[in-house]
């Protein structure tokens, strides 16, 4: 009714998914491959009172306790996601490209500037977001091997957000009539599958995720809060820059939950200044500036639709008390201190997946599958 026909990025349209996964996984024929974004453990480890460092592989175990055959982790989606944006960005940089280049990752944003503010669509990235790229990774590279040739392949994304169900049914995600991603759950919606199926805590045992994409680094899992892009990004960008890993990788003034944070660094020679903006509200006076054409004096803008990130988004549990937003904030910072890798060129079963696919970061077939373009939608 009224709420589909306001909502500006016509998620509502695409509420409840859970039946057609629940088919799925009960067809002998199907494979079911889920995986779950950075954001969704924070949640579950504070209704199951799980440690942030044991909060992956608790998901990862209730996921495949619910049926799922193969489950990922999005935060190797997100360092594809760092490795293709921060090349594109230090290209734009070196070669006086478009800048500040806007951040991609968050489809409400990406509606927004569809809708709203259509003059920025050369400043945005070209970047998929971490849940195409990895519906588009399954699609053309483990459904195509790993034994799965020939079957059936219904993919799956578990994620904090509502946005995403209209991002996944975009035709431009669906190459042949078949979508990269078959159906998005909220987090809200596997809760309820869990609860539907009557499991206890009990009933879930951590499990770790699946070949060939089970490593993840700190850098991927910070993609879940405000500030995360960039700070993954920044941490990319000072090793290339320097042509060294940095010793230190924490950037203290792009986290937090506050509607605009900046920062810059320079490294090599090279000055970046980066905003980071969470909340649409927050980045209105920013656009307008943009759009007018005034240098708005930074290079890179990290956007989120969500107030604090996708840790606070509309397919969590809405928070019922103060400070349970920066706990969720909070489980990510564990788990990247707690990485044994924290930036996304350092991922190794990510370096094989550019062998085996993508070649190089923008390459040709990485344009063809992990970017995408944008075009105005006019009301
Ligand atoms: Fe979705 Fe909100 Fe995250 Fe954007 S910030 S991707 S709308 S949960």
């Amino acid at each position: 009714g009224q709420c589909v026909r306001a909502c500006p990025c016509g998620a509502l349209d695409y509420v409840r998914e859970r039946g057609d996964v629940f088919t799925a996984i009960n067809d002998p024929d199907t494979v079911v491959v889920g995986f779950v974004a950075p954001a969704v453990r924070t949640v579950i480890a504070a209704e199951y009172g799980v440690p942030a460092v044991e909060a992956s592989a608790f998901v990862a175990g209730m996921m495949k306790r619910v049926g799922f055959d193969k489950v990922f982790d999005v935060a190797f989606a997100a360092d594809l996601t760092v490795i293709e944006e921060t090349t594109e960005f230090l290209g734009r940089v070196r070669g006086g490209g478009v800048l500040p280049q806007l951040t991609s990752c968050c489809p409400g944003w990406v509606a927004w500037v569809e809708r709203r503010w259509p003059d920025l669509i050369p400043h945005l990235s070209s970047c998929r977001s971490p849940q195409q790229m990895m519906g588009a990774t399954v699609r053309n590279h483990v459904a195509r091997h790993d034994g799965l040739e020939g079957r059936r392949v219904f993919v799956v994304s578990v994620m904090p957000c509502m946005a995403k169900k209209a991002e996944a049914a975009r035709p431009e995600f669906a190459p042949d009539g078949v979508r990269d991603v078959d159906a998005v759950l909220t987090t809200t919606e596997l809760l309820e599958m869990v609860q539907m199926l009557r499991l206890e805590p009990e009933d879930l045992v951590p499990a770790e995720f699946d070949a060939p994409y089970a490593r993840t680094t700190g850098a991927g899992m910070l993609f879940g809060a405000s500030g995360g892009v960039a700070e993954a990004a920044l941490r990319m960008a000072l090793e290339e820059l320097t042509g060294e890993r940095p010793e230190s990788v924490d950037l203290h003034e792009v986290r937090g939950l506050e509607g605009f944070k900046e920062a810059t660094v320079t490294a090599g020679g090279t000055t970046v200044r980066v905003a980071v903006v969470s909340g649409l509200r927050n980045v209105e006076d920013l656009a307008q500036r943009i759009t007018a054409g005034e240098d708005v004096g930074y290079d890179l803008i990290e956007v989120m639709a969500c107030p604090g990130g996708c840790i606070n988004g509309a397919g969590q549990p809405v928070p019922r008390q103060v400070g349970q937003v920066a706990a969720r904030q909070q489980v990510l910072l564990d788990i990247d201190e707690a990485s044994v890798c924290r930036t996304s060129p350092g991922n190794t079963d990510l370096l094989r997946l550019y062998d085996d696919l993508y070649g190089t970061p923008n390459s040709e077939t990485a344009h063809r599958l992990l970017h995408t373009t944008y075009a105005p939608v006019r009301r």
